[in-house]
């Protein structure tokens, strides 16, 4: 079919969802993105409430640097994106451990300097990957074509790529060993703590090729987003407007209509009813299933790391406790050394120079942590009392982490709205609120955006790469690549 034929609805406007749009629609195609709520973002948003404009989930704008995929995407798109290069990606605490993130590692090379030689192979290793992500990564490959287009990228030509192919079915733990660093538990738990918010995982699980790209992000540079991260997704939602596509709020998407492999038309809950050539679904796969009647298998993706839901704090509050700090995000580990579950959390706090998002004199904060979704879902089955019980307990459990460095956090705060697993179920429709993507653990076993339909493909965090802005983008880029060849096949 000639794509200015080509009907193309997307089900959410997360991300991964509105860059398949954006490009789609750019390259001609008819684009109509369904979504649920009333404004775009999904865990990528910026909402509003009570004076204040908090980030839902993501804070830190990244693969925004030159060659980077928000900086490709935006160049492609003619999007300009308002974004600042940070100075110092994030500060990382734990007890008397003070460590800045920023653009060169000589604060952790003096704090271990041991790690001198794990460094410079990651930073290889990362500096291949992204040249290999750059225009989108034909991974998994779908055969001879994608394989030649991986040498044609010269992954055999650089010294690099030796050490690629040595890591590829490594995990991170026996990346230490090798430079006996395992048995250093200050450097394993810093290392951990940064993988859990990048990879979703640690180091016994994650795979060292995924990681060296997840620990590169403080080099390649993290940006503040002016008016909050969400102002991405408004950016990618005007770009398939302009090119003539429609992006519908409060459209709920309830039912997918197929016949044999073939899905021709979406329902939603209020009763429209609309067609489709192509469908792309920026959900989890549990969640496209509901969707479509079929039974969801457990698949080769599901490793034995746990699947994480967040539990969220959103606080207005003084940003005096903040004045001194060389960043506007810190990764906190509580005293205990555990990670997840409260013990660890991730603050960022909105910039005192962009007053849309609190009112004057006030900060907006977000603060994250890692929480299994099951407790959640069975206090809620319980009674109201438990759930609510279970919701104020890690809302002391989270402000006593904060407390531990910052002893006036307490009495800084002004306002405080919390997000469980089950609100984000609600509020993303992923089942289970299992936001954050999969858990990173082998390159070989990764979803791509195929499903056993023939004309619907997954977009998002479900998909290889995986979680964050440029893991989705580079997806969405993937998922467009599939269709259009599907495309050309049937035409
Ligand atoms: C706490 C937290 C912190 C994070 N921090 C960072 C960070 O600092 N930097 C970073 O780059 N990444 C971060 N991430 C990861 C990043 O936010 C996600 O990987 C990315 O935003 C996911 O985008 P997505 O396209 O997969 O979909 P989602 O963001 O899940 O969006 C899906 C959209 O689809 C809609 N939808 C779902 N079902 C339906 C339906 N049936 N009908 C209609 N609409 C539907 C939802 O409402 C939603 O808007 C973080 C994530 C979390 C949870």
């Amino acid at each position: 079919m000639e794509l200015q034929d080509l009907n193309v609805v997307i089900i959410g406007a997360g991300v991964g969802g509105l860059a398949a749009g954006a490009l789609l629609a750019r390259k001609g195609a008819m684009v109509t993105v369904l979504e649920a709520q009333d404004y775009p973002g999904g865990c990528a948003a910026t909402f509003a409430r009570e004076g204040y404009r908090f980030d839902a989930g993501a804070t830190i704008g990244c693969g925004f640097h030159e060659g980077g995929p928000m900086n490709m995407l935006g160049k492609e798109l003619g999007i300009v994106w308002p974004v600042l290069p940070e100075p110092v990606a994030w500060q990382y605490r734990h007890n008397s451990i003070h460590l800045d993130l920023p653009s060169q590692r000589l604060g952790i090379l003096e704090r271990f300097p041991r790690s001198a030689p794990f460094w410079k192979e990651q930073k290889g290793l990362a500096k291949l990957l992204w040249h290999l992500a750059e225009g989108g990564l034909s991974w998994p490959a779908k055969g001879v074509r994608d394989l030649g287009r991986l040498a044609r990228k010269g992954i055999a030509g650089l010294p690099e790529s030796a050490h690629l192919l040595k890591f590829s079915t490594k995990t991170v733990r026996e990346w230490l060993a090798f430079h006996g660093l395992d048995s250093d538990p200050d450097f394993v738990r810093f290392i951990d703590a940064q993988l859990l918010v990048s990879v979703q995982t640690t180091s016994n699980y994650a795979n060292a090729v995924n990681a060296a790209i997840a620990l590169d992000l403080p080099l390649s540079g993290s940006y503040r987003v002016k008016g909050g991260i969400g102002t991405v997704a408004e950016l990618l939602a005007g770009a398939i407007e302009e090119k003539g596509g429609a992006v519908l709020y409060d459209k709920n998407v309830i039912r997918i209509d197929s016949v044999r492999r073939q899905v021709f038309g979406l329902e939603t809950s209020d009763g429209s009813a609309i067609a489709a050539d192509f469908v792309l679904a920026n959900i989890t796969p549990e969640s496209l299933a509901m969707l479509t009647g079929e039974e969801n298998k457990p698949d080769a993706v599901m490793s034995d790391s746990p699947h994480w839901s967040a539990f969220v704090l959103y606080l207005g509050m003084d940003p005096d406790l903040f004045t001194a700090l060389p960043t506007h995000h810190i990764q906190i580990i509580g005293a205990s050394g555990e990670l997840a579950e409260g013990n660890s959390i991730f603050v960022s706090f909105s910039h005192g120079d962009d007053p849309s998002r609190a009112p004057e004199g006030l900060c907006a904060v977000t603060i994250s942590t890692h929480t299994l979704p099951g407790q959640w879902f069975e206090a809620k089955e319980k009674s109201r009392s438990a759930y609510m019980e279970l919701k104020s307990a890690y809302i002391e459990r989270l402000l006593d982490v904060f407390s531990e460095q910052f002893p006036k956090a307490r009495r800084s705060v002004r306002s405080i709205t919390a997000a469980t697993p089950v609100t984000w179920e609600r509020y993303t429709g992923r089942l289970q609120g299992l936001v954050g993507g999969y858990p990173q653990t082998s390159l070989f076993k990764v979803r791509g955006p195929a499903t056993s339909f023939d004309n619907l493909f997954l977009v998002g965090d479900s998909i290889f790469p995986g979680q964050s802005l440029p893991g989705v983008v580079t997806g969405a880029r993937r998922a467009v690549e599939l269709l259009l060849q599907r495309n050309d096949k049937t035409t």
